[in-house]
């Protein structure tokens, strides 16, 4: 199998260190905030990604962290921490229910599982939370003073670079070329502007620990290199993220954990394309920025939503529309239907079954094998669907080919959707009746549709923003 590895920019052939057992980290979420699609695209490929490697029979250990402090406005050092700006910030519906930076994270930290489970993603083995690797952290960090990797000025603790040559080799951001700039501003503690905080001496900060160095809260960084560690070793195979994570992000994590531990940390960096909303950067000033729950509550099934993120390239800008959830909705019904003509074949058999059932299997794995190219496999799948939506097969042929889209639909899960059950188009229809009738001030047909909604298992809820739905 080969994979883009960022590190060198390139396909290599990829061999878990350990035979048979895929070690992966993936940069998870930081809780202040419902994650939006562009999120999800990445999380969406971590979670192909693995379902993959079991495919190939490997076991696979996956680290996604929480990180729930020390993210900074900036992703660099500057700037208030995420958590509390979002404190700031909250929504009304928030206002006076949660009061502390913990209560936001845990509050969007189950907001996260639950688009998580919507969108039929499997959990990781180990989700672990930032705030609860605190001593960890500090046992690095003191590491990386001990070998003069990083030092103390008033109670912060700063990398400096200078003393890591590699530092630049994941982004192509090497020190020489970095210019203080939006995203290194100068600050007269730090020996090199590009010397970033392992640990922030802040009293006053809410979500604050002592240290040797003083009250404070550690880098961004630091955690993922400490978690990932925890759970993986020193060195372990792949480390995935969004693109924006290259720099300073991974670039950071990459110097400060190979210092500490003098061995090479990750195989394989790879890293997920940005997200585009119809051709443009998504923005809540453009009205183009979505949630996984504005989408659902929009009445979009779950499972248009996976296939939607994950049928272009990882590594291609994807550029998502309203309009490609609708067309992942008929592939999938495509699929499903298919998948209804197999469970009733009962023909002879036909003598081209088996090739169009081979060819398949083998341009999926094949496609598979480049670096995870979903659509190249999808379009392997549906040349097949229409090869013997051609022929008549018999039964015995039918469940060789009913096998084979119950194995890839373990990678792909879209098939036998294992999220959030979607809506039949009779149940979306009796929705927009109902809102209808709501709008006509119908109110007694309104509730006979709520009624026979409700015996179906599914509550509706009325806001100001329309009408969401969620099965009991
Ligand atoms: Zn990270």
């Amino acid at each position: 199998m080969k994979l883009f590895n960022t590190l060198t920019r390139m396909k290599e052939t990829f061999e878990p260190l350990e035979t048979g057992r895929v070690r992966m980290y993936n940069c998870g979420p930081t809780v202040y905030d419902y994650a939006h699609i562009g999120n999800f695209r990445s999380f969406l490929f971590a979670d192909v990604l693995r379902r993959y490697f079991e495919f190939k029979g490997w076991k696979v250990t996956q680290v996604m962290n929480i990180t729930d402090v020390g993210h900074m406005v900036s992703d660099a050092d500057e700037g208030e921490d995420k958590m509390e700006f979002a404190l700031k910030k909250l929504p009304a519906e928030l206002r006076g229910k949660i009061k502390d930076p913990w209560a936001l994270a845990r509050y969007y930290e189950d907001a996260f599982f639950e688009d998580m489970t919507a969108l039929g993603i499997q959990k990781a083995h180990h989700h672990p939370r930032a705030t609860e690797h605190i001593p960890g952290m500090i046992k690095m960090i003191s590491t990386l003073i001990e070998k003069d990797f990083a030092y103390v000025v008033n109670g912060n603790v700063y990398f400096s670079v200078e003393k890591f040559p590699k530092y630049g080799t994941l982004s192509g951001n090497f020190i020489d070329n970095l210019k203080p700039g939006a995203r290194i501003e100068i600050n007269p503690e730090k020996r090199h502007p590009a010397d970033f905080a392992l640990w922030k001496h802040d009293p006053k900060h809410l979500m604050k620990w002592p240290s040797p160095w003083g009250e404070g809260f550690p880098g961004w960084h630091i955690e993922c290199s400490v978690m990932g560690m925890q759970y993986l070793g020193d060195a372990f195979d792949i480390h995935t993220g969004g693109e924006d994570n290259i720099f300073p992000h991974h670039e950071c994590e990459l110097a400060q954990s190979e210092a500490a531990t003098g061995k090479r940390h990750v195989m394989f960096w790879i890293h997920a394309r940005h997200l585009m909303v119809d051709g443009h950067k998504m923005s809540k000033s453009l009205g183009n920025f979505y949630t996984i729950r504005d989408l659902l509550a929009k009445g979009y099934d779950p499972a248009a939503i996976r296939y939607s993120l994950i049928s272009s390239h990882y590594r291609q800008n994807m550029n998502f529309t309203l309009s490609g959830l609708d067309a992942a909705k008929s592939a999938i019904m495509r699929l499903r239907e298919f998948k209804e003509r197999l469970e009733n074949s009962a023909s002879t058999d036909h003598p081209d079954a088996e090739r169009l059932l081979n060819d398949a299997a083998a341009a999926f794995t094949a496609a598979m094998d480049d670096d995870l190219n979903v659509s190249s496999a999808l379009a392997a799948v549906f040349d097949m669907v229409a090869a013997m939506n051609r022929i008549e097969i018999s039964r015995k042929q039918a469940d060789e080919v009913l096998a084979f889209l119950k194995k890839i639909d373990r990678v792909l899960g879209v098939i036998e959707f294992g999220g959030t059950a979607a809506l039949s188009s009779e149940e979306e229809l009796l929705i927009k009746q109902r809102e209808n009738a709501r709008k006509s001030k119908n109110w007694a047909e309104a509730d006979r549709i709520r009624k026979i909604l409700d015996e179906r298992g599914i509550i509706l809820k009325d806001g100001p923003q329309g009408t969401t739905w969620k099965r009991k």
